[in-house]
């Protein structure tokens, strides 16, 4: 997400040379060379700190943690998270001898939750399902740490894509539960945001549907399905910084879109390759094609780089085409879509959008961080010592979010004037911590 930021930055000048030259004398012994185990964390976040014993609750995510390694990168200043020890009767239900790592436990974690305990979660998703107040950090809390798997469950049952549809419901939770296992714990980019974007997608496909004939069960599947793994095992760092550190994931895609084709490609890898994980088991030749190619479409366009050409194109056919019923090709469509859900944040009430503001600020500062111990250049809006959140959110809600929310503003009317009347909350009370002099989140 900082690309955008770095066109907010009049500072941003690139690549130095002295900048590259510092940058290949780190190369040699550069630790982010390594790409980490597909369900662990970065390794560079990652430093011994003290655990909990027998199993602990993260304060801030509501995540459950067995593994004493898992709990060490929860702690790590990277996250910054607290944990609380659990009871010992939960630790108990909670522990699971299974290959190790963490998605095993975590898979193991969630599958240990009772069936009936499964369903409160899903029937409270579907109970606030379309409510833009509704706050997923509490969710997280209250599933256990498993808020995406049981919204998304909830979400696919809404629309009729679980029983009686071309999938297998089993299938489903399988992959669900490594897609969630498969988030790091990074401050922003986490199952938690997953969660969010996902449930954001589905409220827009649902203001969209009051003017959209009908959308196609195939479509609806699709799109909640690429919300829900956008950020697939997202190291907390972006593209820019993949690229500048030659990650191998850089070298992997040769510099494009880095985060998103990883993030897509995981999740296909997912399905294909753990046994009783394929969702897309049940669908014809034709519908595994298409689905794929909407689902990479989409989670490709959630790269921040190409933000305006995608919002011109979409702003240049509504003008063409006002009425979405007419339009030949929805891939645009769907692309802004999770788009929109992806940067639609601030535009929640403002109790929902300053967590999240802090949240990303957080994970930019930890960039900013990772930079300077690898002696790279600090990327605009990750440098802690002149960083003012209030200012920074100012500029990209005016510069990308609202822009963004008042392009769909002939296809969802009642939807956006709700959600811009948020926003304007969100930027006058954005304006007011800029006039109080705040610049940080509270801890850092
Ligand atoms: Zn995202």
């Amino acid at each position: 997400m900082q690309k955008l930021f770095r066109a907010l930055d009049p500072k941003s000048n690139g690549s130095s040379n002295k900048h590259k030259k510092k940058q290949q004398q780190q190369q040699q012994h550069h630790p982010q060379e390594q790409e980490p185990q597909p369900n662990g964390c970065n390794p560079i976040s990652v430093k011994p700190l003290p655990s909990c014993d027998k199993g602990c609750v993260c304060k801030d995510c509501g995540r459950l943690l067995t593994d004493k390694t898992v709990q060490q990168q929860h702690l790590s200043p990277s996250v910054g998270h607290q944990l609380l020890s659990v009871n010992s009767s939960n630790t108990q239900q909670q522990t699971h001898q299974g290959e190790g790592g963490r998605e095993s436990s975590c898979s193991a974690l969630a599958m240990s939750c009772s069936k009936e305990e499964r369903r409160k979660w899903i029937n409270h998703a579907q109970d606030q399902a379309f409510a833009w107040d509704f706050d997923v950090f509490d969710f997280g809390h209250r599933t256990q740490g498993n808020p995406l798997i049981s919204m998304t469950i909830a979400l696919l049952e809404l629309h009729n894509l679980m029983e009686g549809w071309k999938v297998n419901r089993q299938t489903v939770e399988n992959f669900l539960l490594r897609v969630e296992a498969g988030y790091n714990f990074n401050s922003y980019h986490n199952n938690v945001h997953a969660t969010d974007v996902t449930q954001t997608a589905a409220i827009i496909l649902g203001a969209l549907a009051k003017q959209v004939d009908e959308i196609p069960k195939m479509d609806v599947f699709c799109i909640i399905m690429a919300s829900a793994v956008h950020d697939l095992g997202h190291l907390g760092v972006n593209n820019d910084f993949l690229i500048n550190s030659r990650h191998p994931r850089a070298t992997t895609y040769n510099d494009k879109s880095v985060n998103e084709n990883y993030h897509i490609a995981r999740a296909f890898e997912l399905a294909r390759t753990n046994k009783g994980c394929d969702i897309f088991e049940l669908f014809t030749f034709d519908e595994q094609k298409k689905c794929r190619q909407l689902m990479i479409d989409v989670v490709l366009a959630t790269d921040m780089a190409i933000h305006f050409e995608l919002l011109k194109n979409f702003n240049s056919q509504m003008e063409a085409v006002p009425d979405v019923n007419q339009w030949e090709d929805r891939n645009l469509l769907y692309r802004m879509i999770v788009h929109l859900a992806d940067i639609a944040n601030p535009s929640r009430p403002f109790g929902l959008a300053r967590p999240w503001a802090e949240r990303v600020i957080q994970e930019f500062c930890e960039q900013g961080d990772k930079e300077q111990q690898a002696g790279l250049s600090v990327s605009p809006f990750c440098n802690k010592a002149t960083m003012n959140m209030p200012r920074a959110q100012l500029g990209f809600i005016d510069i990308f979010v609202k822009p963004t929310l008042q392009a769909f503003e002939g296809a969802a009317p009642e939807f956006i004037r709700m959600a811009l009347q948020e926003l304007e909350n969100t930027i006058s009370e954005w304006k007011k911590l800029e006039q109080a002099g705040v610049k940080m989140p509270a801890g850092l």
